[in-house]
């Protein structure tokens, strides 16, 4: 199956042809293509430092209730940051990011335009697990936030892609729903990297009919990071 058929599989769409080309995605370095330049970081901060403050950290009483902090995971080179809202159970028993129902869906969604979960980085807006899944309170995401920032200057992605409500509208700084939100180039911090928002894969998993416009979006985001006029 190609990975197109497998993605629209996994939406539970069927395989139905583009009728417009999409943006040739960049091949596969080959063994002769160049080293890929580093990115200029920080000079101030370094992923050890951050990861080190994530996982001690006591900054709000989400410390009491968590199994592990969960920083993010993926290539700290990657054009693309996924941001999800905070780490559910699975994610905090195994300290990483969309490691369960929902991280597979993700998983087949970065398939479906041709990236692998190992070519982008995850992270979220929380690092620790609200008990019982709860929406973020507004404390919590103002002690962790400054982590993602520090990642996202460490990183310095070419697009964020913010899954769910409550990632994108933290983001954002908006409550605007997310329904309005999809469909825009928007603007992350003072380096104005371009974020597109789209819908959690949890939500997807409970309303399979939304999936067509996530796969829209998803189609979206990767015009604007070929730099495409989306
Ligand atoms: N949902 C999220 O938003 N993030 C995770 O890491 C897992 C589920």
């Amino acid at each position: 199956m190609t990975q197109r058929a497998e993605y629209l599989a996994a939406l539970g769409l069927e395989d139905w042809r583009q009728r417009r080309p999409l943006v040739a995605q960049p091949a596969d370095p080959s063994p002769e293509s160049p080293p890929r330049p580093q990115k200029a970081s920080c000079a101030a901060d370094s992923w050890d430092t951050v990861g080190g403050e994530v996982a001690g950290c006591l900054r709000c009483p989400l410390h009491q209730t968590r199994t592990s902090t969960v920083f993010g995971v993926g290539n700290r080179q990657a054009d693309w940051l996924v941001v999800g809202e905070a780490p559910g159970a699975e994610e905090d028993r195994q300290g990483e990011p969309f490691v369960g129902r929902a991280g597979g869906l993700l998983n087949s969604m970065l398939r479906g335009i041709g990236l692998a979960r190992e070519q982008v980085f995850i992270a979220n807006v929380l690092k620790c697990r609200p008990p019982g899944n709860r929406d973020p309170k507004p404390e919590e995401v103002e002690q962790c936030l400054p982590y993602l920032e520090r990642q996202i200057g460490l990183l310095q992605p070419k697009i964020m892609l913010a899954v769910g409500r409550i990632a994108a509208q933290n983001l954002l700084a908006t409550d605007t729903p997310i329904g309005k939100l999809r469909g825009h180039v928007h603007r992350f911090g003072s380096a104005g990297i371009p974020l597109v928002v789209t819908y959690h894969p949890a939500y997807l998993l409970r309303s399979p009919t939304e999936k067509r416009k996530a796969w829209e979006d998803l189609k979206f985001a990767r015009r604007v990071a070929a730099g495409a006029s989306a």
